[in-house]
This record gives structure tokens, C-alpha cells and sequence, in this order.
């Protein structure tokens, strides 16, 4: 399994930039040690090399970066390579408000990611997770959209999520969700497994 975790607006002026993404380098570092703990995967993890109002990573204008193309390039490896059966790339964000008061933790839905959504939505449900929320999200959001196609000529397909992470969230609260993401992780695995 290939997971990339995308941290496009990580890159913070100050403590107090309200234009960055102020967890997320964090959350991301965090995700990736615990799935490298828990499940043995090494991430590969991009947090932001620019400043969100300098240039927004996660916007079709910046398609042409190094940032952007490094992506797209693992990606085109992950489904070249025929050990990789699963290619997950997580999408994360951290928000101080903006989703109400009461969420932890937002996924945003595009059409295509519907599904990878709704799973995780139900899992973090099962494991008690407060404040989740599910939001159809705005088309925007250019990471998505230009991977999502790219498993169209390959027998494996490309699940994405895009998650906001309150600023707000305790430790413990984080450690339910990234457990729910590990448990739709060996989901995957598992159940693909013994149809191939
Ligand atoms: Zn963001």
C-alpha cells in the first residue's frame, strides 16, 4: 500500500498566520509515525515549501510546481508498480473555525471521493469520535481532482480523502481518528485480499 498525506497549506508565517493550515505539519508528522508504527507503511509525506498567499498548493494555478509535479510523479510510480496494490493519499487541513463549533474533524467530499468519505465518516462513528462532520467540498480543491483520473488505464484505483482537523482537537481525540483511519486501512487490505 502507497499512502501519501498531502499537507498543502502547512507552511505558517507566525504562530498566529490565520492563512495557513496551523496543525497540519504536526497532524501529518503524527499520522505518519503511527501508520509506520501500526501498520509498518512508510508515508510519503508533502508538507507546503510555499506560503498559502503566495502561491495555494492546492489550486489548479499551481499544477505546474515542483511541489505538484512530485506528486503526480510518486503517484505514476505507485500505480507502475505492480507490488503496490493500494494507492491512499489523505489530504489534511486543519481549520480554527469555519465548520460550526462543535466539529473536530470535517471530511470533504467531492463526488468522485464519495465513497473513501462515507467509509471513514462510519468508522470514525464506531469509534466514538465527537464532531464529525461531512460536507460535500468545494471543487476547488485541485490535489483531488488532478489524481483522481490518473487510474483510469490501471486495474488499481486511487482513494482519496480530504480531512479538516480542528485546531482545537486533544491528543486523545486525534488518536481515535487516525485509529479509525488505521481500521479502514486493514479493511482495505483485508478485503481485497482473497479476490485477487
Ligand atoms: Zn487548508
Amino acid at each position: 500500500m502507497q499512502v501519501i498525506i498531502t499537507a498543502s497549506h502547512s507552511l505558517c508565517r507566525a504562530k498566529n498566520d490565520k492563512l495557513c493550515d496551523r496543525q497540519t505539519s504536526e497532524i501529518a508528522k503524527k499520522l505518519e509515525s503511527k501508520l509506520n508504527s501500526e501498520m509498518n507503511i512508510e508515508p510519503i509525506v508533502y508538507l507546503s515549501t510555499a506560503y498559502r498567499d503566495q502561491m495555494d498548493l492546492n489550486r489548479k494555478i499551481s499544477r505546474e510546481t515542483i511541489w505538484r509535479k512530485q506528486i503526480t510523479k510518486d503517484i505514476t510510480n505507485a500505480l507502475e508498480d505492480d507490488k503496490i496494490s493500494h494507492i491512499i493519499v489523505f489530504d489534511i487541513h486543519s481549520f480554527s473555525n469555519g465548520f460550526g463549533k462543535e466539529a473536530k474533524i470535517v471530511i470533504l467530499n467531492n463526488l468522485l471521493s464519495q465513497k473513501e468519505g462515507s467509509q471513514l465518516y462510519k468508522t470514525l462513528l464506531n469509534h466514538d469520535v465527537p464532531g464529525i462532520k461531512m460536507l460535500i467540498g468545494s471543487d476547488k480543491n485541485d490535489i483531488q481532482l488532478e489524481i483522481e483520473h490518473m487510474d483510469q488505464h490501471y486495474s488499481k484505483q486511487i482513494d482519496t480523502l480530504l480531512l479538516e482537523f480542528s485546531d482545537t482537537l486533544s491528543n486523545d481525540e486525534l488518536q481515535k481518528i487516525f485509529d479509525a483511519i488505521i481500521k479502514n486501512l486493514k479493511d482495505k487490505t483485508t478485503s481485497s485480499c482473497c479476490l485477487m
